[in-house]
């Protein structure tokens, strides 16, 4: 899963627990059998277990896209689909290679400050704000500041934070989130890279300075500074860049906000309360201008997407492709925490990826025929988003518009059992309808995502499909308001995510990973089999990204 506090930008944090499987985990009042405990006399999850062990292994140091660690992953990835009996679905056999930009920002010799007119303040990167390593960063930058409320241009529900705001050569200053009152799709779509870089730079901007809201950040400062360090990426294919001159890019501490606003009448508990209310906010110029030297490190890296294809049975639907994803790539090794630098990405998302693996084996290995063909697609670059999926989706290895939904996992989270799930993207297509269908038999009921400001809509691969026009869901395990599992998995947000704790070592639910694959099993096949493929809600704002496909 993308890191949240950023979306032009992207930073990202092991605690090795003492106890080992098989184990009691208490939650509330109710104990949870967890690991193999519970499965020691069953199979149940163990197959799933094991590809999640090979994964996140300190031997793949954590599968940085473009290192040796991924590149193994890939290689298990391409092992299994060919014992599984699918089909290469690369160009390459089973990979697809892609290039990338990567830029190192050297902390320790680049240099920030706020100038007031008389002199300068100099700015603790790290404490206060650290710099951004996915844009190509400018060398210098001396520029005023404007704040411009949640740095929101949606049109089409007539919102517009930049209306009046001339950020010509400047540096905008935002707070995420927005209004109450906009829909959370349309919020994000409005965030991503696609839309927000390429706007702010057509606007003439020259930066952009993100305030994460505390209330929507899933990890701590602290956890988000150790992030700084690591290298971002992007696309070498220009085609595929969202902007073409460097750009500033920082995150700026909520803490330490009040550093950017002093002078402006304005304090950041305000500004937040309003963010919190959901209310529109304020714009208005900042007093200090912003002063940066950044120094940065650049190469280039290829890593590959994996792509392993299930042929449909129907003469005619077996042209149409019904796509499986998950990101294989991780965060790789980065600060110690606790004594551990590797970031084993065990939930986040060798889970998705075993889950993958799971259902390609029993479909292929089974005989068991769908209709249409099915892809499997393992990506990389996600954490630096969403870069592995995008470059399939705009350069697919099969026939763009033979791709008719994507399904897309990454980090379901099995640490409690599966009763409830949040599908992202369910209201948008008749994908929600589907797994519903697949879900009910299983007793899980589906339930609305209660923090649309977290953009998980946006924040993995499925995005890059949705933007290609095609129908897409992304489910997770859900939980009731305030209930011990809501609670473990906030717990799990602060404590592991992106953390080099989020490794083989923690309290996994195994029966509960074992029934989440079977219900996407029964998923894969209802839409291959389906008549009909699916199709957005007349009222989807997504399904503007469709309608040159409309006539097919
Ligand atoms: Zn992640």
């Amino acid at each position: 899963m993308r890191f949240v506090c950023s979306s032009p930008i992207q930073p990202p944090g092991r605690r090795r627990l003492a106890v080992r499987f098989p184990t009691l985990i208490l939650i509330g009042a109710s104990a949870v059998l967890i690991g193999s405990a519970q499965n020691a006399s069953s199979d149940v999850g163990k197959q799933w277990f094991a590809h999640v062990q090979y994964l996140a292994d300190d031997r793949l140091e954590g599968r940085l896209t473009g290192t040796e660690g991924y590149r193994k992953a890939a290689q298990y990835v391409a092992d299994h689909f060919k014992e599984y009996g699918l089909e290469p679905g690369g160009t390459q056999g089973y990979f697809q290679p892609v290039k990338f930009d990567v830029q190192h920002v050297v902390a320790s010799e680049s240099k920030l400050a706020l100038h007031d007119g008389r002199s300068d303040t100099p700015i603790h990167l790290g404490e206060s704000a650290i710099l951004g390593s996915r844009l190509p960063q400018r060398k210098d930058v001396s520029a005023p500041l404007v704040f411009v409320g949640y740095g929101l241009h949606i049109p089409e529900a007539h919102y517009d934070d930049f209306a009046g705001v001339d950020v010509r050569g400047k540096i905008i200053v935002y707070i995420n989130g927005g209004p109450a009152n906009i829909p959370g799709a349309l919020k994000a779509s409005a965030r991503s890279p696609q839309e927000f870089v390429s706007f702010v730079e057509k606007a003439g901007a020259v930066g952009t300075i993100t305030i994460p809201n505390p209330k929507s950040m899933d990890i701590p400062w602290d956890r988000i500074k150790l992030a700084a360090s690591q290298p971002g990426m992007r696309l070498a294919d220009p085609e595929l860049q969202d902007s073409h001159r460097p750009m500033f890019t920082a995150i700026w501490n909520p803490a330490h906000a009040d550093e950017l606003l002093a002078g402006s009448g304005h304090k950041i508990a305000d500004l937040l309360a309003i963010a919190d209310a959901g209310k529109p906010m304020p714009r208005f110029d900042l007093k200090p201008a912003l002063k940066a030297t950044v120094v940065t490190k650049n190469e280039q890296v290829e890593s590959p997407n994996v792509a392993g294809i299930l042929r449909g049975s129907d003469p005619k639907l077996k042209n149409q492709y019904v796509v499986y994803s998950a990101h294989l790539d991780h965060v790789g090794v980065g600060e110690p925490i606790k004594g551990d630098k590797i970031y084993n990405g065990a939930m986040d998302n060798a889970s998705g990826i075993a889950s993958m693996l799971d259902i390609a084996e029993k479909l292929g290995k089974s005989g068991v025929k769908v209709k249409r063909s099915v892809l499997f697609l393992a990506v990389c670059a996600e954490e630096k988003g969403l870069l592995g999926s995008r470059y399939f989706a705009q350069k697919p290895t099969v026939p763009k518009s033979s791709i008719v939904a994507d399904l897309n996992t990454d980090m379901f989270l099995p640490i409690f059992p599966l009763n409830y799930l949040v599908v992202y993207g369910a209201d948008e297509s008749t994908l929600g309808e589907d797994i519903q269908a697949a879900a009910a038999p299983l007793d899980v009921r589906v339930i609305p995502d209660r923090a649309p400001d977290r953009n998980i809509f946006i924040r993995s691969d499925q995005y890059n499909f949705i933007r290609a026009g095609v129908p897409s869901i992304m489910p997770e395990f859900g939980a009731t308001a305030n209930s011990p599992e809501d609670k473990a998995e906030a717990e799990w947000l602060k404590n592991r995510y992106h953390a080099p704790s989020d490794d083989a070592q923690q309290p996994i639910d195994l029966a509960a990973a074992a029934k989440f694959d079977k219900l996407m099993l029964q998923l894969v096949e209802r839409v291959a089999n389906a008549s009909d493929k699916p199709h957005w809600k007349p009222d989807s704002y997504f399904r503007r990204f469709a309608e040159p496909r409309a006539s097919e």
